[in-house]
């Protein structure tokens, strides 16, 4: 299938934008000290479908940090690198029911593994990007987030340091998972890395064109460039499904039936494979890390465009 007519779309873009914009739930996040100067009014929906046209309300061309959005795609690349096999062996697939920021869930799962898109499976991740040196991996962790992106993404220092100062609990994941033999690089250095790639700057144009580069078999609708494998894009889609939506991930594909994934400043990504993306930005939180207004825009425009992967008719 693929998306309904343009102007279906544009119609549908625009009620969903307009029916929630007045809701004023959430919380924006404040555990990184510059993330607590978003706006709560921020608000952009933008999809761009599966051969790159897009359609977008809002704010559109505001940059905020990519944060966790950029989990998945810093594991496509892996994948893509070291194969599904192995990144499945290094880094486990399965949801582990705990925040995303988690230590007991490394401890409680007995091969001390994660998966991708919870913290400890993410610097695991950015930790087996190729590259003898962190300034390697780094140049490759952001060269392949601008592919995916189409163009060249940049690097928000003040969010990098705002993070770097206040991550000791991210630095005690990265050497809790070492001491088990699950990190595949220095600790403090895999843990900076991965604290510079969540501080890439997006709009929410970019997140839609990546994730459409997913649902489009890892070939980005817009520059044509094949950024992974369509393998590769079956793997990434699977752990979204499982693990995107933080530990409400169960609730998540159990209301709007695509894999989707979100981050603590404000954005979701959703991929219909085949179909398009979807992204949407807005910084008030719900209590696992969710953008409120994100879930209810995309629960909305799922339904609007027949997006769920488990509706039969
Ligand atoms: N950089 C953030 C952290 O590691 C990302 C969190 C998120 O978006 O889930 O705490």
């Amino acid at each position: 299938g693929e998306l309904p007519e343009p102007s279906e779309v544009i119609v549908a873009v625009t009620e969903a934008y307009e029916r929630f914009r007045a809701n004023r739930e959430g919380a924006v996040a404040d555990y990184i000290p510059v993330l607590a100067e978003a706006s709560p009014d921020w608000f952009g929906i933008s999809v761009v479908g599966a051969r790159g046209r897009s359609f977008e309300i809002g704010d559109v061309e505001r940059t905020f940090s990519i944060q966790s959005v950029s989990k998945p795609f810093v594991f496509a690349l892996v994948c893509e690198a070291v194969g599904d096999v192995d990144a499945r062996r290094l880094l486990g697939v399965n949801s582990t029911g705990f925040p995303f920021d988690s230590l007991v869930a490394v401890e409680l799962n007995l091969d001390r593994t994660m998966n991708p898109l919870v913290n400890a499976g993410a610097i695991a991740a950015t930790s087996l990007v190729p590259g003898s040196t962190a300034e390697d991996k780094w140049d490759r962790v952001r060269e392949g987030l601008s592919r995916f992106a189409g163009r060249e993404l940049s690097f928000n220092e003040r969010v990098y340091a705002s993070e770097s100062a206040t991550n000791l609990r991210n630095q005690g994941i990265a050497h809790l998972l070492q001491s088990y033999g699950r990190l595949y690089f220095d600790p403090d250095e895999a843990t900076d890395v991965y604290t510079r790639q969540c501080s890439l700057d997006v709009t929410v144009h970019d997140l839609a064109v990546m994730a459409s580069t997913l649902a489009n078999g890892g070939v980005n609708p817009v520059t044509g460039e094949a950024v992974v494998g369509p393998g590769v894009c079956r793997r990434v889609l699977a752990v979204m499904a499982t693990a995107g939506l933080y530990e409400l991930s169960g609730d998540w594909l159990y209301e709007v039936g695509v894999p989707g994934k979100s981050g603590v400043s404000g954005g979701i990504v959703t991929v219909a494979p085949g179909k398009g993306g979807l992204a949407t930005f807005s910084p008030p939180l719900d209590v696992a890390g969710n953008s409120v207004r994100g879930q209810l825009v995309t629960k909305y425009l799922a339904e609007r465009l027949g997006l769920n992967l488990f509706a039969s008719v």
